[in-house]
């Protein structure tokens, strides 16, 4: 796997399907710098750290998270710096942290076949909750680059947040164009909405969860495919 520069200020490590890791995206300003999605694991975090050590870039001093799936956030524990995430993700991550503590990983395990190859070699199963909790919209100036970090509503879940690089002219965006990963419905309405957002913020890159940086066009293409 390898670190792909995609912008002035934004590098990232690609998605993998094999066991549904996101991409992870790595912005960095003059000051500071953040990570986009904390992985699927200790595993997946590590792997990361090392591409971007390998370029000299420093570790992110906060991780944004798009949502709570644990894809995105099950790799919280070993991240470096705080994370960031909003009041419904946090609320989330408390419940499966409960669950996990209480029953064990069964019902983790039991979701996906990609969660049981992501924890193959049985590493421990880990939730956390995130550092610092933000609600609608927040501002992070990481020197000479500022994000920002929104909350929308979503067909995927109803905890997305979007992290919009200013500069860079670049939206990720999770997986909140996806459909609801657990029932497959893909409510129009709320794809409407995402819709009226992502054409708001105008970007020219789109960075989905688990597909290669897009054309907004494209991705607003895919997102209102079959919604009259
Ligand atoms: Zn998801």
């Amino acid at each position: 796997m390898r670190l792909t520069r995609l912008t002035e200020h934004i590098w990232y490590m690609p998605f993998e399907e094999e066991r549904d890791r996101p991409n992870l995206g790595y912005v960095k300003g003059n000051h500071w710098s953040l990570a986009i999605d904390a992985g699927h694991s200790a595993a997946h975090v590590r792997e990361f750290y090392n591409l971007l050590e390998k370029e000299n870039l420093p570790l992110p001093g906060l991780t944004v998270l798009t949502h709570w799936h644990w894809d995105h956030t099950f790799g919280m524990h070993a991240v470096k710096g705080l994370t960031l995430a909003n009041d419904k993700t946090n609320r989330y991550l408390a419940e499966w942290k409960e669950k996990t503590e209480k029953n064990g990983p069964g019902e983790f395990f039991a979701l996906h076949e990609s969660i049981r190859r992501e924890y193959s070699e049985n590493p421990e199963v880990i939730v956390k909750q995130a550092d610092i909790v933000f609600s609608r919209e927040i501002t992070l100036d990481l020197g000479s680059c500022t994000v920002k970090v929104i909350q929308a509503e979503a067909p995927h879940t109803d905890d997305s947040t979007l992290v919009c690089v200013d500069h860079d002219k670049t939206l990720f965006l999770g997986d909140s164009a996806g459909d609801d990963f657990f029932t497959g419905i893909k409510r129009p309405d709320l794809c409407r909405k995402l819709a009226d957002t992502i054409r708001r913020i105008n970007p020219e890159i789109c960075v989905e969860g688990h597909w290669v940086p897009a054309n907004p066009e494209d991705t607003l293409a895919d997102l209102m495919c079959d919604i009259p």
